[in-house]
C-alpha cells in the first residue's frame, strides 16, 4: 500500500529545512531566507507555523528579541517574528535583528 502524498510537499520541506537550521543555532529571518531560498517576508509565516506545530514534537521556538544597537532599546519580547525597521526611542535604524532557535521542551523522565 502506498501512502498518499502530502498536498504541499514544498511547504513541508521548507519548514523541515528551517527547523533543521534552527536546531543547529540561532538565525535571523534574513539568514534563514538565504539559507532556505525563500523571501524574508515568507520566513515569519513558516516560523509562526513551526511555533504552533513544534510543541507536539517536544520542541519550541525561542525568539531573541530585536535590539537597537545605537541606544540599546530592547524591543518588547511579544512574539514578533518580523524585523522592526526603526527604533521607537532614538529612531535609529541600526538594529540587531530578532533571532530564532529551537529548544527541546522534553523533560527528563520523572
Ligand atoms: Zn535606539
Amino acid at each position: 500500500m502506498t501512502e498518499p502524498r502530502s498536498p504541499a510537499p514544498r511547504q513541508t520541506t521548507i519548514r523541515q529545512a528551517l527547523a533543521d537550521m534552527l536546531r543547529h543555532g540561532e538565525h535571523s529571518a534574513r539568514d534563514l531566507s538565504r539559507l532556505v531560498g525563500i523571501a524574508e517576508k515568507e520566513v515569519a509565516g513558516h516560523l509562526a507555523h513551526l511555533g504552533k506545530s513544534l510543541p507536539a514534537h517536544g520542541e519550541r521556538l525561542l525568539v531573541t528579541s530585536a535590539e537597537c544597537l545605537a541606544c540599546g532599546y530592547a524591543f518588547p519580547s511579544r512574539t514578533r517574528l518580523t524585523r522592526p525597521s526603526r527604533c521607537p526611542q532614538c529612531h535609529g535604524t541600526h538594529l540587531a535583528e530578532p533571532r530564532f532557535r529551537l529548544s527541546t521542551t522534553r523533560r527528563p523522565a520523572d
